[in-house]
């Protein structure tokens, strides 16, 4: 087993929550009401093949907290989907949610399957029989899944139409990220990296770093990292460095963004495989190496656990953006920590997805549609409130980013749990 795949990422949430707790000083009681997952489901899910055959797919779906408002959290398909990654996950989004105070609890689900080992219909079946199977929890009011991780606007098209189906009803608030013809809503696909962006401009205007001119690399070039981007280079950055699983590429010049995403558009499916051949980069030879480039700005846009103890020592960036969630260890937190790195939280940096999922939650209940510019303008005013409310936590009670994002956030979910009380 790699050394990656040891690394339990509920059991580095928790390590998050209880440093926040203490400093809080929340009593067991108040512990106990809000930091475990309130409901874990598992499900075998039988999916006719192309050829005939029935396989089983493992899927799960994690309510953490429905404290604040129905759950809410993305759907990962992926092979490497754990209990464990789920429970992580669900956990962030509880808080992630608390942070930019919109009002929902936390949840996620996942499937253990390679979705680019699977024909479009064999993905349509898979989609349908999750969503069917576990409809009994999902809700506009109850639970509402997005994308994560190899899902996209199309599958949430099917959640949708599976739902509305066995409802009989037009539900698009069942889900969110759906496209614009079903109820979606204008910026939603890169709201995460808009988000990410509002964030990144706060944070270097407080440590007086210039953006234009700064360099930054991108783990990840799917739907965050690949709008990151896009949305970075009109600040006038040098994007030195991007990464997907087909390898890092480099130019200490800076990338050409375009030909970065004109290659992914040839190639029909998200990935930047042949960019050395479009446009002047060099291919590193280990791709982890590219979280150590001496670069003003590092974004993890990919997977968790990526910076951990062992190159921690090694990364050189003056701050990290984290897009993806988890991507550093508890153990590299403390190294990067006294490294002096300014790390922009992930539930505070990619909180804007679900912020902008919330606004499509509430268009598609009062069914009139925004402009993306209102879109941007409510996702800007929610993200730059949320940073000055974390960093003022974090100079109030002396520490890092991360620890007083869960500060903030806990606080508001622990107040939320005593107002509601213990029925029964
Ligand atoms: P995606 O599937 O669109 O993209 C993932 C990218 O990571 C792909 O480019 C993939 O090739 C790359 N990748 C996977 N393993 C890699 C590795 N080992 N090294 C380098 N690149 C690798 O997913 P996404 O929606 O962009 O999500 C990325 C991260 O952001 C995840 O952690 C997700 O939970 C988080 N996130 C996404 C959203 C959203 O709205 N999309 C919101 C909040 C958080």
């Amino acid at each position: 087993m790699s050394f990656l795949k040891q690394i339990n990422p509920f059991e580095n949430a928790l390590k998050q929550f209880d440093k926040a707790a203490q400093i809080l000083n929340l009593t067991k009681n108040q512990i106990v009401m809000i930091k475990e997952p309130r409901r874990i489901t598992e499900v075998n899910l039988p999916v006719r093949m192309d050829d005939g055959s029935i396989r089983i797919f493992k899927g799960f779906r994690v309510q953490h907290s429905l404290v604040r408002g129905p759950a809410k959290g993305g759907i990962r398909f992926h092979p490497d989907v754990t209990v464990e990654e789920v429970k992580a996950l669900a956990f962030w989004m509880t808080y992630k949610c608390a942070v930019v105070d919109i009002p929902f609890g936390g949840g996620k689900g996942g499937v253990v399957v390679d979705p680019s080992k699977l024909s479009l219909n064999e993905l349509e079946n898979l989609t349908r029989r999750y969503f069917a199977e576990l409809s009994d929890l999902f809700g506009p009011d109850s639970d509402i899944p997005a994308p994560d991780v190899n899902t996209n606007q199309q599958i949430m098209s099917w959640m949708f139409d599976t739902y509305s189906m066995h409802l009989k009803s037009h539900i698009p608030a069942v889900v969110t990220g759906k496209p614009l013809e079903l109820g979606g809503s204008a910026g939603r696909s890169e709201a995460t990296a808009q988000g990410m962006v509002f964030c990144v401009r706060e944070a270097t205007k407080h440590l007086g770093i210039n953006l234009k001119g700064a360099t930054v690399a991108i783990q990840g070039f799917g739907n965050a990292g690949s709008n990151a981007a896009r949305i970075l280079r009109e600040d006038g950055v040098k994007i030195v460095a991007i990464s997907d699983i087909s390898g890092a590429y480099y130019n200490p010049e800076g990338i050409d963004i375009a030909a970065a995403l004109d290659t992914c558009a040839k190639n029909k499916i998200w990935i930047l495989e042949g960019l050395e051949k479009n446009t002047k980069v060099e291919k590193m030879v280990d791709p982890m190496k590219l979280l150590e480039l001496d670069v003003d700005i590092l974004i993890p846009a990919a997977l968790e656990n990526q910076i951990t103890e062992q190159n921690a020592p090694d990364v050189k960036a003056k701050v990290i953006a984290e897009c993806a969630n988890g991507p550093v260890t508890p153990e590299a937190d403390k190294i990067l920590e006294k490294k002096n790195i300014f790390i922009i939280p992930d539930i505070l940096c990619n909180a804007g997805g679900v912020t902008v999922s919330y606004l499509e939650w509430v268009q598609n209940r009062t069914g009139y549609y925004w402009s993306k510019e209102r879109v941007n303008e409510d996702l800007k005013k929610i993200m730059v409130k949320a940073f000055h409310e974390v960093l003022q936590t974090s100079q109030k009670h002396n520490v890092n980013m991360r620890i007083a994002a869960f500060i903030l956030a806990i606080a508001r979910v622990a107040r939320a749990a005593e107002l509601r009380g213990l029925y029964a």
